[in-house]
């Protein structure tokens, strides 16, 4: 049986188990939970996040280098942020469409004793500014993503311009990147198992009732995360790619079953880079350069649950949202969403940034808190896989720059 037919199958039984088992004897659960599901879950994400520090410097360096002149770079990073940014802005536009349209928050929903400990979101342009890294090596040791980017970039731009020179340097990087990539390989014959634990795990912990109550408000986020994946990256890979969007789909549905159970687009990152390489034929070197990006600053998923939630909490509170509040939401949701970092449930976090903006209660996170566990893997998901249609859309703009990657392979 193929990988991803066995991981798919393991995701269903792992629903199913969690279903089962929280319904049935909860008490159970619990324990088979602590001793069992949740230590075989950890385990599998340690695994891959162990490669993740790695694999994002490797193959950005290897990326940045590949892509040779600054003029190539500069036009694969306009186009990478161009489609990262128009397709969360069009992801945010869908969610609070449809938030307007069903109304998940007229109703009856108890908002006193509601509370939300606010955490300090990160201000947008703090992030930005931190993207230079005083010390590389600790950007590293804590895992900050956009600071190992920013670093990876900079050494392979040097090495482009150092060339020969450098070949020493750049044999090793080329081969730490196979070391990483063999590492994911066999690491990945594990995630049936892991994606099975992690998934009976958060399915099995959550509160009935609570997705009952809030049932309207799920699936209208679900229905927003569907229509933007056929639409925008659907639409974009047809249009742009002039591929078909279910030989997409079906190409990367490996990595976004396992976005899915590990709710975290980094801990995702070497699968999506690997799926993506191997299956929709990404050149390593875009590859290598847009899904480490993405997978920080591309959040289309997140977007749609802080387009929805803010529409949401504005109808419980009986708050109507003018003309300009809406924009401003669509603008702060896009920075919200850039900010959040790719690890679970930080989405809700940055959510409050969105509602300050517009002056709505933040207590109002309490109200989805209950259910956002599961609409986190869903949103994940959503988001790597906005990740790879851009890449695959910007690998084919530049066929005709870097030759086809038949010509590419055979040179
Ligand atoms: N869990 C999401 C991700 O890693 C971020 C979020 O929305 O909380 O992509």
């Amino acid at each position: 049986m193929k990988l991803s037919t066995k991981i798919l199958i393991a995701l269903a039984l792992g629903v199913v188990a969690g279903l089962i088992l929280n319904l049935a004897v909860p008490d159970a659960f619990s324990t088979l939970d602590k001793y069992v599901l949740k230590p075989v879950g950890t385990l599998f994400l340690n695994l891959i996040k162990m490669l993740v520090v790695p694999i994002v410097f490797f193959s950005i360096v290897l990326g940045t280098a590949g892509l040779g002149d600054p003029k190539k770079l500069g036009r694969v990073g306009a186009k990478t942020v161009g489609y990262f940014l128009g397709t969360t802005t069009i992801a945010i536009i869908i969610a609070m469409a449809l938030a307007l349209v069903f109304k998940p928050g007229v109703g009856d929903f108890k908002t006193e004793g509601a509370k939300f400990e606010q955490q300090e979101a990160p201000a947008v342009t703090d992030t930005l500014l931190n993207i230079i890294p005083t010390n590389p090596i600790q950007a590293m040791a804590e895992g900050n993503m956009l600071q190992i980017i920013a670093f990876s970039v900079f050494v392979g731009f040097a090495l482009t311009m150092l060339g020969s020179k450098t070949k020493g340097i750049m044999d090793l990087i080329e081969q730490g990147n196979d070391i990483m990539m063999y590492l994911v390989n066999l690491i990945m014959k594990f995630a049936p198992y892991g994606a099975f634990a992690l998934i009976a795990s958060a399915v099995g912990s959550q509160g009935m009732d609570a997705i009952k109550a809030m049932g309207l408000y799920m699936s209208v986020v679900i229905l927003a995360l569907f229509i933007h994946s056929v639409v925008a990256y659907g639409g974009s890979i047809a249009l742009f790619a002039k591929k078909s969007p279910l030989w997409f789909f079906k190409g990367f549905a490996p990595a976004m079953s396992v976005g899915f159970s590990t709710s975290s687009s980094n801990a995702t990152l070497p699968i999506s880079m690997k799926t993506a390489q191997e299956n929709l034929g990404v050149r390593k070197s875009i590859s290598g350069f847009v899904q480490p990006l993405g997978a920080t600053i591309n959040m289309d998923g997140t977007a749609i649950m802080q387009g929805v939630a803010t529409i949401f909490i504005a109808q419980v509170y009986d708050v109507n949202l003018g003309l300009t509040q809406m924009l401003t939401v669509i603008l702060t949701a896009v920075l919200a969403s850039i900010g959040t970092a790719g690890v679970p449930g930080v989405g809700l976090i940055m959510l409050a940034m969105v509602l300050n903006s517009v002056g709505l209660p933040v207590e109002g996170i309490a109200l989805i808190l209950g259910v956002d566990r599961l609409l986190d893997m869903l949103r994940t998901a959503v988001n790597i896989t906005g990740d790879a249609a851009c890449a695959v859309i910007v690998d084919k703009g530049e066929d005709k720059h870097l030759g086809t990657r038949e010509q590419e392979v055979s040179a």
